[in-house]
């Protein structure tokens, strides 16, 4: 996060330019898409619990409503910057097209750290940002949701705070809810969900057993710490895990029942250790799964070529650069791109707000059943462009995930 952030956004617009004129799309398609149709700045004065007001900077970026609401969650970090925002508003779009939800990208972020206010601050920062973009967002409009440091209290704060300035309940203008208020069963770990997903079909292609096989996670928040269960309990080998202080290593796999236990609600945990490694460390284990699940800009041109995994699943948004794609693609490294890897939290969010609307609950087999259809299908139609059109799967994914919103686009007459 903070400055590489340019990059981010930049790199973003690179690749939809190319993914829409692989599509026919000419420059005006490219010049609406590649920008967030809307982007609110606002600030929101706090009361701390010293008795002094500090004022936080916040932002909500719509990338494009022509196939519905936008969606997407908010995070609470302190480098938040406007571009990282837009950037990952983008990203809900192709998100969102990949699994062929009805709606179009949005995102929100907060520059604030959570780990350094109390409860009392922190419902009162999340509140104060619900009441600072309620003209923009609803159930109809746009549905935020959890990310990076947000969980499902704060999506209670904040769903109660827009009941109250609506003066109706509106559990659907929210996800991620703790589930007594209207959230979905399997959100909490759908994220890790789908990810296993991802990394079955790519063990399946490169023709290794899930037992023993050897995973590397970068990150132990919502998504890492859920993954490292699930492929522990799968049979896989987790021989790293990392937070952001970092990273533990054990080449016969690592207990990780005993770290979940372990582990903050931040997700720290290495610092009960002593004989830690770094995260740059950990990035180039021998392994055969890497699963970057923590943040922006960590594999680049830097260390891409010392990456010794052969299937890199991305669980973070945007964790490689546009050149670390090309240099583990040259290495025949079978790269599943956050765009895709990452939708099951979406995914979920989906069904969740579906759930809202007809106020009628699904049973969890149900969800997981119905996330692995898409999750699949989304596989297939990626992997499908990689193999007829010969691009690579960054490209493929957002050839797949563009695909839709031009066509809407087309269709309302925008372009
Ligand atoms: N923040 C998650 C993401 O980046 C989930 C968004 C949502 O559920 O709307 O995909």
């Amino acid at each position: 996060m903070g400055e590489t952030m340019n990059d981010v956004l930049h790199a973003t617009q690179v690749v939809i330019e190319q993914a829409l004129k692989r599509l026919g799309y000419g420059e005006d398609m490219i010049e609406l898409l590649k920008e967030p149709i809307r982007l609110l700045t606002v600030r929101i004065p706090v009361k701390m619990d010293n008795g002094t007001t500090k004022v936080f900077t916040g932002y909500r970026s719509q990338h494009n409503d022509a196939v519905g609401p936008t969606k997407g969650g908010v995070r609470f970090h302190p480098g938040v910057t406007e571009k990282e925002v837009k950037a990952l508003s983008i990203w809900m779009s192709l998100k969102c097209g990949i699994a062929d939800l009805p709606y179009g990208g949005g995102k929100g972020g907060i520059v604030c750290d959570p780990r350094k206010m109390s409860f009392g601050e922190l419902e009162r920062l999340s509140r104060g940002y619900v009441r600072a973009i309620s003209q923009l967002v609803g159930p109809t409009k746009d549905i935020p949701a959890p990310d990076v440091m947000t969980n499902s209290q704060i999506m209670a704060w904040m769903m109660d705070e827009y009941s109250r300035i609506r003066e109706f309940d509106s559990p659907g203008f929210i996800t991620g809810k703790p589930i007594v208020l209207g959230g979905s069963k399997g959100r909490e770990t759908a994220t890790a969900r789908g990810v296993v997903i991802m990394i079955h079909e790519a063990l399946r292609l490169k023709g290794i057993p899930i037992e023993n096989a050897r995973v590397v996670i970068q990150g132990f928040g919502n998504a890492g710490s859920y993954l490292a269960k699930f492929m522990h309990e799968a049979g896989a080998r987790v021989i790293g895990i990392s937070d952001v202080n970092g990273a533990l290593y054990n080449k016969d796999g690592l207990d990780i029942p005993h770290l979940l236990d372990r582990r903050d609600s931040f997700g720290n945990v290495t610092n009960l250790f002593s004989n830690t490694i770094t995260n740059a460390e950990l990035l180039e284990l021998e392994c055969d799964v890497l699963v970057p699940a923590a943040i922006e800009n960590q594999i680049t041109e830097q260390n891409a070529s010392r990456v010794k995994a052969s299937i890199v699943v991305e669980a973070a948004n945007g964790p490689t650069t546009l050149e670390a794609t090309r240099i583990l693609t040259e290495k025949g490294v079978l790269l599943i791109p956050d765009v895709l890897a990452s939708a099951g939290g979406v995914i979920v969010s989906y069904f969740e707000w579906v759930q809202n609307n007809q106020g009628y609950y699904w049973g969890e087999e149900e969800i997981d059943e119905k996330l692995k259809l898409m999750m699949i299908r989304g596989f297939e139609n990626v992997y499908d462009i990689h193999l007829t059109r010969k691009v690579d799967m960054r490209l493929a994914a957002y050839m797949t995930g563009v695909r839709k919103l031009a066509e809407a686009v087309r269709f309302r007459g925008w372009v």
